[in-house]
């Protein structure tokens, strides 16, 4: 049988691309190799720049928190935070709310098939297929990869190379850990919704404290390279976070995957075939967040294929559209992010905290978080406010280098 969309893989970015093929009229096919709903390793912070794609529908239950703010501490135990009244996120059960998603898109009309694992994937003339491991040969008009960092599609088809440069490739732990509502309260000094940054001793690398309803997700992330051995690192940064926290924090199951940010760079189509969410890169290579990225590039592609499918265009040519659509949006970002993670932790502190005392910044957090503006606009959103604010920029600047330059003698 035959589709005219074939999507591998109901993560946030399958599931919404077959979402919105399957409103646009299109025959679609979204094929999963667990069964909804299963584990996946994250920290569960959705923000809003992604969130707003549901229009509201999300329902309550699957909230666990509604997130205003953030939090950075420092190894030398400083911290600042930005808040909004505004809602910048939310907190989720990664199992409850991919398995709304792949319910969402079966009810507008796709074919949901779970426990169906993609071995293989090619092109011809005619379209795009894929072998399953239950021996099917499944063809489609558009086949879109969104079976994640280690997509198959995308190696099958040569789009990425097995991701083995470990300093280019994310490499994260994580794990919820129930301490009740009072526990949440507790730890979050009665202010479940603030996000925790957290820097992670002797590695380049941050970890996460995130409130959820009943529980706390605690985490670390960083490049590959410097994240081994994982587990001691994961079990002392939660031994710390515990005595932190003042809440006893008990592990039941540590949760580990790798993140792929090689995106924007990369090729992301070809003849037939288009990747989105993780499948395609789209992660932010400083802080490792991806959902909302990988929501956006579904809405895009299922955007670009609807198009293409009214023209009869299947050409790599045509579909190129579909990256730039992304890059356009949050290329910037990913640039930026990636600039700034390779200055490494002091260069981030040293920004956060000049950041922290400049009024607007937590509007600025706020815009970005929501995605009014993208990273690039942070120096225009200054320099708008700059006439006021130049005076405090500059004691700031200048107080920072009297306090950091070397004395005469030492
Ligand atoms: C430790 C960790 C913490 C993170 N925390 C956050 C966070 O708090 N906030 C945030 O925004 N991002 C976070 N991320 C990143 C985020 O998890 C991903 O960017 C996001 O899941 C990408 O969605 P996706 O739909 O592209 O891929 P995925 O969510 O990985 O979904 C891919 C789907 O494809 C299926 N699949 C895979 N292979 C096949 C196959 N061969 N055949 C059929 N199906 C297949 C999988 O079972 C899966 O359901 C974190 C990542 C890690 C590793």
């Amino acid at each position: 049988m035959s589709y005219d969309v074939l999507v591998v893989g109901a993560g946030p970015a399958g599931s919404i691309t077959a979402y919105d093929c399957a409103k646009a009229g299109l025959r679609t096919l979204l094929l999963e190799k667990s069964k909804h709903p299963r584990e996946k390793p994250c920290g569960g912070a959705v923000m809003y720049r992604g969130l707003h794609i549901l229009r509201g529908k999300l329902p309550a239950s699957l909230v666990e928190r509604r997130i205003n703010g953030l939090r950075f501490l420092f190894p030398n135990g400083d911290a600042v935070e930005f808040s909004s009244k505004k809602l910048i996120g939310i907190t989720v059960f990664r199992e409850l709310f991919d398995e709304f998603l792949a319910k969402r898109a079966a009810d507008a009309g796709v074919e949901l098939r779970e426990m169906t694992k993609v071995k293989h994937a090619y092109t011809g003339s005619n379209g795009a297929a894929v072998h399953t491991d239950d021996g099917q040969e499944i063809k489609a008009r558009f086949l879109v990869g969104a079976d994640g960092v280690n997509s198959v599609v995308a190696k099958s088809l040569g789009l990425r190379p097995p991701r083995k440069n470990l300093h280019r490739v994310g490499l994260g732990m994580e794990s919820d850990f129930y301490v009740g509502e009072e526990g949440v309260m507790k730890s979050t000094n009665g202010n479940p919704s603030i996000l925790e940054i957290v820097p992670v001793d002797g590695r380049v690398a941050y970890g996460w404290v995130f409130p959820k309803g009943e529980h706390l997700c605690i985490g670390i992330a960083g490049a590959a390279a410097h994240m081994y051995p994982l587990r001691p690192a994961f079990d002392s940064f939660v031994r710390k976070t515990e005595k932190r926290l003042g809440v006893p924090l008990k592990l039941e199951k540590r949760r580990v995957h790798f993140l792929g940010a090689d995106g924007i760079s990369s090729k992301n189509v070809r003849d037939h075939v288009l990747l989105v969410g993780d499948a395609a890169g789209f992660v932010d290579p400083m802080m490792g967040e991806g959902i909302a990225y990988a929501m956006k590039s579904g809405v895009h592609a299922a955007d670009v294929i609807t198009r293409a499918a009214e023209l009869g265009r299947y050409d790599e040519h045509y579909l190129e559209q579909y990256h730039r659509l992304c890059r356009k949006e949050f290329g910037a970002n990913f640039a930026v992010a990636e600039w700034a993670g390779l200055r490494g932790t002091s260069f981030a502190e040293t920004v956060l905290k000049m950041a922290a005392s400049y009024h607007r910044a937590s509007d600025i957090m706020v815009k970005i978080a929501r995605g009014e503006i993208g990273y690039s606009a942070i120096p225009y959103e200054i320099v708008k406010s700059l006439p006021r604010e130049l005076p405090k920029v500059i004691q700031y600047v200048v107080r920072s280098r009297v306090n950091n330059s070397p004395r005469k003698g030492s």
